[in-house]
């Protein structure tokens, strides 16, 4: 898509630093990573965000994130890794162009996600749950 930053990198028009290609996706490294070793996985067609990606494309894009996860503990010496996926501005989505990130982590390596538990009174979960389930299309 024109004017999209990650269609111009799988186009070769800016440069990055690949990982891994294949026919569907493109990893290649963070230009300001939260840790070292921190991966972006995109599709190489464009889509904005999560939900027009096809299966294939985002089972793939989740497979490989899932393996250089191991590979930065493996090569690494990480602990672990986030896979984060920001869908819409509201999300924290800044690059419109769908990606997954693959943020290795150390036990202390100073990085928190800013995590809030909220509640719910009886019965809300249960109603939540049946629309989300009523709108499903898969
Ligand atoms: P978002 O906030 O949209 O989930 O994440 C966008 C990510 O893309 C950020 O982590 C940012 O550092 C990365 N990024 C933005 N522009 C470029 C670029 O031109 N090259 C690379 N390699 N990463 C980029
Ligand atoms: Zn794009």
């Amino acid at each position: 898509m024109e004017g999209c930053i990650f269609c111009k990198i799988v186009a070769g028009e800016i440069p990055s630093t690949k990982v891994y290609e294949d026919e569907l996706v493109l990893a290649f490294m963070d230009i300001a990573p939260i840790n070292h070793g921190h991966v972006l996985v995109i599709p190489k067609e464009h889509h904005t965000g999560s939900s027009s990606i096809p299966e294939d494309v985002a089972g793939r894009m989740f497979h490989v994130a899932a393996r250089l996860g191991v590979a930065a503990k493996r090569e690494l010496d990480y602990d672990g890794f986030n896979l984060h996926f920001a869908d819409g501005a509201s999300a924290g989505q800044v690059v419109m162009h769908a990606h997954l990130h693959m943020v290795p982590r150390g036990v202390e390596d100073g990085f928190h996600w800013n995590w809030r538990q909220l509640g719910y009174a009886d019965g809300e979960a249960a109603g939540i749950a049946a629309k989300l389930a009523a709108r499903l299309k898969l």
